[in-house]
């Protein structure tokens, strides 16, 4: 399939699970706005080593008039936003009397209104267009809960419902919005609880990561961001007009227990 003309824009994209989908968009041919904390040129290179256009912004998603401006800056750039892949997110675990307030308005912030605001800025264009496709990068933990994570499980289940409902209200159109649902993907996100984990119960990083999978998910493998980036880039195909509205998971058997 091709992409070639059209532009994407994948928040959260200069390391892990986003860069994954950014590459796979980009073999496919589409023009890239990368976002996201770090240094965004490795990334950047990456994606421009598929022959395609790219360019960072980094608008701090926690703070609406920023991502404003990423969505103008993109217009501006490429005269258009087809596809959107909110897949920015942060995480942080504690008991929920030990949740630092501050840590709750940050995650629901980058995890689930970055979403809300990214897609009714891009909208607008989609419509005008006759075209559009959005994947929300949600999570097992958008279908079922796990102790300790109440700010991310909550902001993932939102992811969810705020896909149904943005499916809902583009139904009659050729613009689609779905969600996906990773199980453990090792990025560095997952790093940082695999190396508390070994810190925590003195295990090793080969023990932890070991203990992380056993505990979830059933193939005892990590789903992998190219394998995240090829179902994304199929949401993104003409196979899947009619995929409205979904929350795919891919958990090596996570949510089936
Ligand atoms: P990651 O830490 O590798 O990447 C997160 C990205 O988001 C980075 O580019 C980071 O700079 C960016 N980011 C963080 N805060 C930001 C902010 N305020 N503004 C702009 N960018 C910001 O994490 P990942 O594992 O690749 O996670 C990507 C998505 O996948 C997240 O939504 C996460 O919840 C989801 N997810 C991950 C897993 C997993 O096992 N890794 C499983 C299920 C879902």
């Amino acid at each position: 399939m091709s992409l070639k003309g059209k532009t994407a824009l994948v928040t959260g994209s200069t390391s892990g699970i986003g860069l994954g989908i950014a590459l796979e968009l980009a073999r496919a041919g589409a023009d890239l706005v990368l976002n996201g904390f770090g240094d965004a040129q490795p990334a950047l290179a990456a994606v421009r080593a598929e022959g395609v256009q790219a360019v960072h912004h980094d608008a701090d998603l926690r703070r609406p008039g920023e991502i404003a401006a990423m969505m103008e800056m993109a217009v501006a750039v490429y005269g258009a936003v087809d596809i959107v892949v909110n897949n920015a997110g942060i995480q942080h675990v504690a008991a929920l009397e030990d949740f630092a307030p501050q840590s709750w308005d940050d995650v629901i912030a980058v995890n689930l209104s970055s979403a809300f605001h990214t897609m009714r800025l891009a909208l607008p264009g989609m419509r005008a267009r006759g075209w559009g496709r959005i994947v929300n990068v949600a999570s097992v933990h958008g279908l079922v809960a796990s102790a300790n994570k109440s700010a991310y499980v909550a902001a993932k289940h939102g992811v969810v419902g705020l896909t149904k409902v943005t499916a809902l209200e583009t139904a009659a159109t050729a613009i689609t919005c779905n969600a996906i649902c990773p199980g453990w993907v090792l990025t560095p996100l997952v790093q940082r609880q695999i190396d508390q984990l070994a810190e925590r119960e003195g295990l090793s990083a080969a023990q932890a990561s070991e203990r992380l999978l056993g505990e979830k998910q059933p193939s005892r493998r990590f789903v992998t961001p190219e394998q995240l980036g090829k179902l994304a880039l199929f949401l993104c195909s003409d196979a899947a007009d009619e995929v409205r509205g979904a929350a795919w998971n891919m958990d090596g058997g996570w949510v089936s227990q």
